[in-house]
């Protein structure tokens, strides 16, 4: 099976400002990042889209024990974003102190934003990642 959008190409249009998603034929639903396949139904017929780059934050994690290599990063806050257009997405939020996260987060509007993360033994070299930010 073919990729349609690689995490690559994925990676180098966040980098442009522009988020790609994937829009399946079958059911409509928009899955970002991109899978093999709809993470709704399955379906493997998919075209390249762009999404806007607007949420709500759905709920955070205050992650302050580091995955390794990323100990100098501690503590940082990860929230799981609905995208206006459905895709749930996974990212860090930028503009806070994680200190002084709590459940007000929960429903706010952000936008996304990207940020270069360096390789590390989970992936091959350095990434622009989606990052979030209140709009
Ligand atoms: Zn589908």
């Amino acid at each position: 099976m073919d990729y349609k959008l690689t995490f690559k190409d994925y990676s180098k249009a966040l980098t442009k400002g522009t988020l790609l998603g994937l829009k399946c034929k079958t059911c409509g639903n928009i899955t970002t990042p991109p899978k093999m396949t709809c993470q709704e139904c399955g379906g493997t017929d998919l075209e390249v889209v762009e999404v806007k780059k607007k949420g709500k934050i759905v709920t955070f994690t205050n992650v302050s024990v580091a995955p390794e290599g990323r100990q100098n990063e501690v503590p940082y806050i990860i929230v799981l974003v609905r995208l206006d257009e459905g895709p749930w997405i996974m990212g860090n939020l930028i503009d806070i102190d994680p200190a002084s996260a709590n459940m007000d987060l929960i429903g706010r509007d952000v936008s996304v934003g990207f940020k270069i993360f360096p390789g590390d033994k989970f992936s091959p070299g350095d990434q622009a990642r989606p990052v979030f930010s209140f709009s």
